[in-house]
């Protein structure tokens, strides 16, 4: 079965051409990434001009690379949310376009279903039921997935997501965006000892709280530049970039890597996968795979380019929707900017008008 998957949540415009869940015919992306950062981030209304100016091209590269037309594809899927809203209505707009255009059954995705269902895509034994951890630009999950493809939430941020972590530290070190990929470079080079983080502690042990984190990150950095000032000299004199990078990067992974290994405890999970743009962290996925290896847990995790926004992933999610005998939707579809995981089957009663 070949899927026609869109994704625009963010600054990605991407369609794919998925084969039953699991191999890739086409993954096209086109992203606004170096637009967006002369403005330090995501502008949403710029994101979503970008979509509509490219789309129509990105769709028949997908179609061209996978030697597909439409008479080849058996449904369409479309990311209807979370996301910027506007940037959502024009992956919606098009994917419905097709669907109306072609008369092929119409699946709406939750992004998040697809940041995970990517491993589907890159390991031929990954399976449910699985435990997994979601890091992303704006969501920090952790989850299971059972035998009907249901997910359950066992813990998330309370504040921050680990991306966006990542994304204002980085900016404050003066580092363009996204700051993620800027910071795990320079934490090779880094001494991940030399400066100190303090430690969040919840109720839920499986929530995440990486405000504190980033508090104290800004402290060290603005102290460096005050005194700098007053020295006359430049702050990074004061502060080692590298070592600063590599200290708040295992900071961060440090409190990843203990919340997945009291999820798996918790569920008794015999595979784990990791999955969302932060997943593409070099350190994060070693210490990962490390601790899974100790606890004798499959390890899985998307190839770098599936860990950020794709249409591929999306494809393999509505694979998996459709086993799982969910019923398509038709062109009353919406974009859907505050979609809860755990509902991933049914779309949310509250929508954008
Ligand atoms: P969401 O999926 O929550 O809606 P999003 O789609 O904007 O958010 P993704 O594309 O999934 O986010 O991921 C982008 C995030 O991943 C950014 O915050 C970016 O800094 C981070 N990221 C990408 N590569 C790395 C890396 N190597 N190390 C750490 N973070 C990274
Ligand atoms: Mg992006
Ligand atoms: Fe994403």
């Amino acid at each position: 079965m070949n899927i026609l998957a869109f994704e625009s949540s963010c600054d990605e415009t991407s369609v794919a051409v998925v084969k039953d869940g699991r191999e890739i015919l086409a993954n096209v992306i086109a992203s606004s990434a170096d637009l967006q950062s002369q403005f330090g981030g995501v502008v949403p209304e710029i994101a979503a001009r970008e979509h509509v100016k490219v789309i129509t091209a990105v769709i028949a590269e997908a179609l061209a690379q996978a030697a597909c037309t439409m008479e080849d594809i058996a449904a369409v899927a479309v990311t209807a949310g979370p996301g910027l809203a506007g940037s959502l209505l024009v992956g919606v707009s098009a994917a419905k376009a097709l669907a109306y255009a072609y008369n092929k059954p119409l699946y709406p995705i939750h992004h998040l279903a697809g940041h995970i269902c990517a491993n589907f895509l890159c390991d031929p034994n990954f399976d449910v039921p699985y435990t997994g951890l979601i890091v992303s630009g704006g969501h920090s999950h952790l989850v299971t997935m059972d035998k009907e493809y249901n997910f359950q939430i066992l813990g998330r941020t309370l504040d921050d997501a680990c991306g966006e972590a990542f994304d204002k530290i980085a900016r404050a070190l003066g580092l363009p965006y996204p700051g993620g990929p800027q910071i795990d470079k320079l934490s090779f080079a880094g001494d991940s000892t030399r400066y100190e983080f303090p430690e969040s502690h919840l109720q839920n042990a499986l929530d995440f709280s990486f405000s504190g984190l980033k508090t104290a990150a800004l402290t060290y950095i603005n102290r460096a530049k005050m005194q700098a000032e007053q020295k006359g000299i430049n702050w990074t004199d004061l502060l080692n970039i590298n070592d600063f990078a590599a200290s708040f990067q295992a900071a961060i992974i440090r409190t990843l890597v203990k919340h997945s290994e009291k999820a798996l405890k918790l569920t008794q999970a015999r595979r784990f996968a990791l999955a969302g743009g932060v997943a593409a962290n070099t350190h994060l996925r070693e210490a990962l795979a490390a601790m899974c290896r100790k606890n004798k847990v499959d390890f899985t995790c998307p190839d770098r380019i599936l860990c950020t926004d794709n249409g591929a992933m999306i494809g393999a999610a509505a694979y998996y929707l459709i086993l799982s005998g969910v019923k398509p939707t038709d062109s009353t579809l919406n974009a859907y900017p505050s979609w809860s995981l755990d509902q991933w089957k049914s779309l949310p009663q509250i929508n954008v008008r």
